[in-house]
């Protein structure tokens, strides 16, 4: 069998890491890089994506590209993120499959341009008419709203999502879209009062300043000037390539497509300004003065605080902007909302972070990245496997790391590291970060995956790198250390009761509207549920809902910590495509089958290449698919049948069969 084709002699590398020759980790890095330096930022692992970040506009993305890809199988090109999307849509139009892309890698990898770059591609594929553009519209104009209060510059990032959405596009009988809903995961809202150095505060707020009109501006009481303002960093207010006053414009416009009222952007405007005069606010102790406990407003001349009321106002500041945030998706939703037919769900979330200080939010974050590993576990090398089986077809099991093990460490609902947290929170007496850190270090000193410094296991009790408030956990990613402080805290994310209730009695329809609990009609002395149990609930559903479909990957790597073009840092690389699992997963692919096709597509696909198949096969597809494999020549080795398809074990042999058809 000949397999030099034409597929194979214009890739630059191999287009398919399992036709790499021979498979290493260096040669795996090796490809990617070539073909990087070449332009090629897509890979595949079979039917994987890998997508490299260039850092700069390719030439890769217009409306000719989608011509090309649409409806091609994805083998007949070469690798694009666009042949993804097609995959997954003709599946879901003509297949009536569910589908999900997930998108996973680290921050500033390029996750939240491949889920728009999928979204585009529905779009521009899908069918036409003006109902149709409408719901297009509303679904695509839902991304700048949603960057614009949940994005923010980061060292990492310039345009760095701080939260996880996932949105779920609904299509009709015909694969037209109808509406969607998304769902969004974590807000990081510890930034709304205070940003990490070189980092800045959600865009929105500088967006505000520099594009509002002077009118506008005056009406809500606001300055132009970032550096009146204690909640927006000083020394990275000005971000190279970002305009803010042009995002400003496209947002209105964005929200107003979306179908947000006049009034609506108003009160959406009322609020942001809120925030930020709501850090101005500064205090003094009036106990000098008449002896009570309160604070009053700061009389400039004293400089003396009472710190429990700048925790109140930041607690407010972030209460009120990630409630702000929270009715931002459900009111989207409501514009695009309908119900089920089929369902294409694409998830962007905040990828694995291992920073120098990590806190609750990295913890939180990592946990989310363990869940998304176990699901590609489960869909992609258990559901592999169980095929081989379903099908009949002789195959060896291939290990592979599972991380459940972590994941309990994590979520066990009675010794899971959130389960005593919260046991913490609720606890009566004096609870602290360091009573938490404790109680971690006692009971999951035993763990595998737990590193502390009374760690009873032998490997780590000489570890005095372990400072004494972090814990370290061994996620499949990588080690992590966490600092302990702040856990307590933002686990609890309480609000003072009073707070609520005057927010509540505030006289603006929204505010009142985001603050329930403060109906004092309404008062419920029962806890609210902690952050860490809201969110395990939220990843529960998740992981519930992309079980019930079809998975697509989408595995971005970030070449550089530069943000730059034409920079490839090998160690880099080689860091994520450990932690992606990406090297096991070529190992699996290759043991296995590259390609399967159900007999009579594949009949259909090759049958003029063989005398005796073509025009017409009388009998059953299977027969017929063998008779032209026997003809052609295939090594028997290559092929598997099973009960109701044939699986082809390497692409050459696709690609060889691809050019046959080519040349006929
Ligand atoms: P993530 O969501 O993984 O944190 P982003 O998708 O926001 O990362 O990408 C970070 C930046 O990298 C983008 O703002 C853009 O400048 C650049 N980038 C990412 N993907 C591409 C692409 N396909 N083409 C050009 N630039 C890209
Ligand atoms: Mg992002």
């Amino acid at each position: 069998m000949e397999v030099k084709t034409s597929l194979l002699d214009n890739m630059i590398g191999v287009g398919d890491m399992v036709l790499l020759e021979p498979l290493s980790e260096d040669s795996f890095i090796e490809n990617l890089r070539n073909r990087f330096d070449h332009n090629e930022i897509y890979t595949y692992i079979g039917s994987v994506v890998i997508s490299m970040n260039p850092y700069r506009s390719l030439p890769i993305f217009n409306p000719d590209k989608v011509e090309e890809y649409r409806n091609r199988n994805f083998y007949e090109l070469s690798p694009h993120i666009y042949a993804l999307a097609d995959e997954a849509y003709r599946s879901l139009r003509d297949q009536d499959k569910d589908q999900c892309i997930l998108i996973t890698g680290e921050s500033g990898a390029g996750k939240t341009e491949a889920s728009k770059l999928v979204m585009s591609y529905v779009a521009a594929v899908c069918g036409k008419g003006q109902e149709v553009n409408k719901v297009k519209e509303q679904l695509l104009q839902s991304n700048p709203v949603l960057e614009a209060f949940g994005n923010a510059k980061t060292v990492r990032n310039d345009n760095s999502s701080r939260f996880g959405k996932y949105m779920d596009i609904e299509f009709d009988f015909k694969g037209d879209p109808l509406g969607g809903v998304i769902s969004n995961y974590l807000l990081e809202k510890s930034r709304v009062v205070k940003q990490p150095r070189g980092e800045r505060n959600f865009h929105v707020f500088y967006q505000l300043l520099s594009g509002a009109s002077d009118d506008t501006l005056k009406k809500l009481k606001l300055d132009r000037d970032f550096s009146k303002y204690n909640y927006l960093s000083l020394d990275s207010a000005a971000v190279n390539g970002l305009d803010d006053a042009a995002n400003f414009r496209t947002v209105k416009n964005a929200m107003q497509i979306v179908g947000f009222m006049e009034d609506e952007v108003q009160s959406v405007l009322e609020l942001v300004a809120a925030v930020l005069k709501l850090g101005n606010i500064e205090f003094k102790p009036e106990s000098r003065c008449n002896g009570t406990d309160e604070s009053r407003i700061k009389d400039k001349n004293v400089t003396c605080v009472y710190l429990q009321a700048y925790y109140a106002r930041d607690a407010l500041a972030k209460n009120l902007y990630s409630r702000l945030f929270s009715w931002l998706v459900t009111r989207i939703n409501e514009s695009i909302k309908v119900t089920r037919h089929k369902v294409m769900g694409v998830l962007d979330i905040y990828g694995f972070e291992i920073f120098e200080e990590n806190s609750f939010e990295q913890f939180i974050i990592n946990y989310c990245n363990e869940k998304l590993q176990q699901i590609f576990i489960e869909l992609t090398l258990r559901e592999e496997q169980e095929e081989y089986i379903r099908e009949g077809i002789e195959w060896t099991n291939i290990e592979y790391f599972n991380n459940a093990i972590i994941c309990d460490l994590i979520e066990n609902h009675q010794s899971g590291i959130l389960a005593m947290l919260d046991e913490e929170c609720l606890r009566p007496g004096t609870v602290t970060d360091e009573t938490f850190l404790d109680k971690l270090n006692t009971i999951c000193a035993e763990h595998q995956h737990f590193e502390s410094r009374l760690s009873k296991n032998s490997k780590y009790i000489t570890d005095h790198s372990l400072p004494h408030t972090c814990f370290r956990i061994q996620h499949y990613a990588g080690k992590v250390l966490y600092r302990a402080e702040g856990f307590v805290d933002k686990n609890n994310d309480l609000l003072y009761r009073d707070l609520s209730q005057a927010m509540y009695k505030a006289n603006h329809s929204l505010i009142k509207q985001l603050f329930p609990e403060g109906n004092p009609a309404k008062v419920n002395l029962k806890r609210p549920p902690t952050a860490g149990f809201q969110f395990k609930a939220s990843v529960g559903t998740l992981m519930r809902n992309l079980q019930t479909k079809n998975p697509n990957y989408i595995r971005c790597i970030k070449p550089n910590d530069k943000k730059a073009s034409h920079i490839f840092t090998d160690s880099l690389v080689c860091h994520q495509v450990r932690y992606l699992g990406l090297m096991e997963n070529v190992r699996v692919r290759r043991a296995g089958y590259a390609f399967r096709q159900a007999y009579e597509p594949c009949l259909e696909r090759y049958k003029m290449l063989c005398k005796r198949t073509w025009p017409h096969w009388s009998g059953p597809a299977r027969e017929g698919v063998e008779v032209l494999m026997a003809d052609l020549k295939v090594p028997a080795e290559e092929f598997s049948y099973g009960r109701s398809k044939i699986f082809i074990r390497n692409p050459r042999s696709l690609f060889f069969l691809e050019e046959r058809r080519r040349q006929c």
